[in-house]
């Protein structure tokens, strides 16, 4: 969720396996996995803060913390399935080489 809204649904393991949503993908990035993790490197963070949404706000709530932000990003966002079980807010195009099965 992300400022009020599912931006990315999937089965756990789907999503921990490929995400596609921006927000998801770095929220993921923070976590510390044993032997990934450097001792003198800090843990991965999203810049930002999560904005005030007001009302008559359009288009993705995430856009001022998103690396991939467009003008299309101010409009209406699709949601895109990927799977019978996966969805995701987003304009991007799914990574569909990740979404194939390991
Ligand atoms: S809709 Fe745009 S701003 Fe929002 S997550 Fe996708 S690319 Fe980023």
């Amino acid at each position: 969720m992300y400022a009020g809204e599912v931006v990315e649904r999937a089965m756990t393991a789907e999503l921990f396996r490929a995400p596609q949503h921006p927000y998801t993908r770095g929220l993921l990035s923070c976590v510390p996995v044993p032997g990934r993790v450097q001792r003198d490197k800090p843990l991965g963070s999203i810049p930002g803060v999560v904005p005030a949404i007001e009302p008559g706000f359009a288009g993705c709530a995430f856009r001022s913390r998103c690396g991939h932000a467009t003008e299309a990003c101010t409009r209406e966002i699709p949601r895109r399935p990927v799977g019978e079980a996966h969805d995701y807010l987003c304009q991007l195009e799914p990574d569909w080489a990740e979404l194939q099965p390991a």
